[in-house]
């Protein structure tokens, strides 16, 4: 399960302090020093960690001499209400353009799970009665168009291709033109997944994004890769300007170091999540439902 072992560790660290009456400021150092280990463990950013310790703590060493009775409680109020803000505050919506088409940018590496949400994320938009058309940019990738037509058979969004052989760019500007024709409200385009980030790959994605402008630039990572994960989130965001992450393989057991990183590293936030390999709607992301889920 996503976060187990930092769920397990922070009820430890918390349940001392509730039982007590009272707080010394050596009970706050001790509990925040855990914190700090149980976040490091659990893979987050070491400066993320060392910020977030430090601001509970500036808040946490008044409760000592407040008259709570429950001030164990109270400093449980703080971390939870300092890992949503982490986590980027409140959950955003997708993008929505003034004229139709919104255009949406699928990016990613390759196996972080991009055509599986690019689904998800169209059967999201057609449960909320919108028109989307999936644009198969993946050119190089063998499988990947086909991949993408099995999906869009499967969900009933049409897909649109002109095969391998036409370049992403120009794929992406038909595509586009398509889909104005025919009346489609949302575009997603898939783009190529690489096995690493190569300057190759980010000049195509800066063609395709000059090209269709896109109003949703959406990174999908791999939330099982940890730091990795946040340092390719990162590289993408220094060069193209993401709208916001997509955390794949939340239903795993991540260890959440992703989850509690991206926001404050990249200055990018976790738009959605997603659950699991079955095609269902992709989720938004709920920085304070997380929260509630890490604090257990
Ligand atoms: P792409 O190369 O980035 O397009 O990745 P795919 O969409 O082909 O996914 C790679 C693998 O990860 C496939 O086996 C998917 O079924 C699996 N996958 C994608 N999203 C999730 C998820 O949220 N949870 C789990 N457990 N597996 C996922």
């Amino acid at each position: 399960m996503a976060f187990e072992s930092l769920t397990n560790r922070l009820q430890n660290v918390f349940g001392k302090l509730r039982g007590k009456g009272k707080l010394s400021e050596d009970d706050v150092n001790e509990a925040m020093r855990e914190v700090r280990l149980a976040l490091l463990e659990a893979d987050v950013n070491f400066k993320v960690v060392k910020d977030f310790v430090a601001k509970v703590k500036e808040q946490a060493v008044g409760v000592e001499v407040q008259k709570s009775f429950t001030p164990g409680m109270v400093v449980v109020d703080i971390v939870h209400k300092e890992l949503i803000e982490l986590m980027g505050g409140s959950a955003t919506k997708i993008a929505k353009a003034s004229k139709p088409p919104t255009v949406i940018l699928m990016a990613g590496l390759q196996g972080a799970g991009k055509t599986t949400t690019t689904a998800k994320l169209a059967m999201m938009l057609m449960k909320g009665n919108h028109k989307p058309l999936l644009i198969a940019g993946d050119i190089y990738r063998p499988a990947a168009i086909k991949q993408l037509q099995v999906l869009g058979e499967q969900i009933k969004a049409p897909v649109f291709t002109l095969g391998n052989d036409v370049s992403p760019v120009e794929i992406a500007r038909q595509g586009l033109q398509y889909a104005k024709a025919n009346s489609h409200d949302y575009v997603i385009v898939d783009t190529a997944g690489r096995l690493q980030i190569d300057e190759a790959l980010m000049e195509e994605l800066k063609q395709i994004h000059a090209e269709v402008k896109p109003d949703e630039v959406l990174l999908v990572v791999d939330a099982m890769t940890g730091q990795e994960a946040v340092n390719v989130a990162k590289s993408f965001h220094d060069q193209l300007e993401l709208t916001g992450v997509v955390l794949t393989k939340m239903d795993g057991d991540t260890r959440g170091g992703a989850a509690l990183s991206v926001k404050a590293v990249t200055g990018c936030p976790i738009k959605f999540v997603s659950m699991g390999e079955k095609i269902e709607p992709l989720e938004p992301f709920h920085p304070e439902r997380m929260a509630s889920r890490i604090l257990g």
